[in-house]
């Protein structure tokens, strides 16, 4: 299960982990780019790929996809958004509430649909995409790094209630990686998304599919709980070196 799998990282990972034999069901918005993908993915393997429109911040859709498949062993928690670059005295509400019910009630609610599936089942894995913003803040970047501190603190969460039970929950947190991820944060402004990642060899989504393909593949015992992983000219959020010029 894979939610966001329309675009970027989770179109990125439903590749990855259909080449390790997972079969599939893909959760977005877009209903025509997850059959794209899809499509895609069944002329190049034979696994079985299921997809579901999805909104993450609508429980009834949640529900709908959650009833899709009995069995849950890896869920991906990847839908999410930034919206916005304004500081807080300056922050749009709606674009606020609009990543908090994204990126943190989404995911909650998306993990609940389908935990008890894995508490019965006494099997299960938890992926959900955090951000170097949960672990760090940046001026300019409030309401986004406020939703990533939350993933954070729920993946913790989870961890200790899920304690005793073979759950395994995983958090992957990547800094810059070019996907449509900067074109939604600043509206479709494409040049100014292009910025985002000038001078520098960003992550691709790949590069976090790769991730998160080998935590849900480690043996049954062993849990990742993190994985950060950043470009090699990003030390944080804002010390980045473009055109390999060294900091000042
Ligand atoms: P992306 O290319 O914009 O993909 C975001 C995905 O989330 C899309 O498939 C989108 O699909 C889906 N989505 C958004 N709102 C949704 C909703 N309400 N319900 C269901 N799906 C929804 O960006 P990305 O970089 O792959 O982002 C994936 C995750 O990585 C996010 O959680 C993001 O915060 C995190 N992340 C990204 C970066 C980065 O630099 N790119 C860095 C750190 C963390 P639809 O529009 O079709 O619904």
């Amino acid at each position: 299960m894979i939610t966001g799998a329309s675009a970027g990282i989770g179109a990125a990972t439903a590749v990855a982990l259909a080449a390790h034999g997972f079969d599939l069901l893909l959760g977005a918005r877009r209903l025509d780019a997850l059959e794209a993908l899809a499509e895609d993915i069944r002329a190049h393997s034979p696994i079985k790929v299921a997809v579901s429109q999805l909104d993450v911040t609508d429980p009834a859709s949640v529900s709908d996809f959650a009833s899709e498949v009995e069995v849950a062993d890896v869920l991906v928690n990847n839908a999410g958004l930034a919206l916005g670059r304004d500081r807080i005295e300056s922050l749009d509400e709606g674009d606020v509430r609009t990543m908090w019910e994204t990126n943190v009630e989404g995911l909650i609610r998306v993990t609940r649909a389908f935990l008890p599936g894995m508490r019965g089942r006494a099997t299960g894995h938890i992926v959900n995409v955090g951000s170097i913003a949960g672990f760090e803040t940046y001026a300019g970047g409030g309401g986004y790094t406020a939703s990533k501190h939350a993933v954070r603190a729920i993946t913790r969460t989870l961890r200790i209630e899920l304690l005793g039970t073979p759950i395994r929950v995983t958090e992957v947190s990547p800094g810059l990686v070019e996907t449509e991820f900067s074109i939604v944060r600043f509206a479709g402004d494409r040049d100014r998304a292009s910025q985002v990642y000038e001078g520098i060899d960003p992550l691709t989504a790949e590069d976090v599919a790769d991730a998160i393909a080998w935590a849900v593949t480690r043996p049954p015992h062993v849990n990742i709980d993190e994985i950060v992983l950043k470009p090699v000219a990003q030390a944080n959020s804002t010390a980045i070196a473009r055109d390999g010029a060294p900091l000042k």
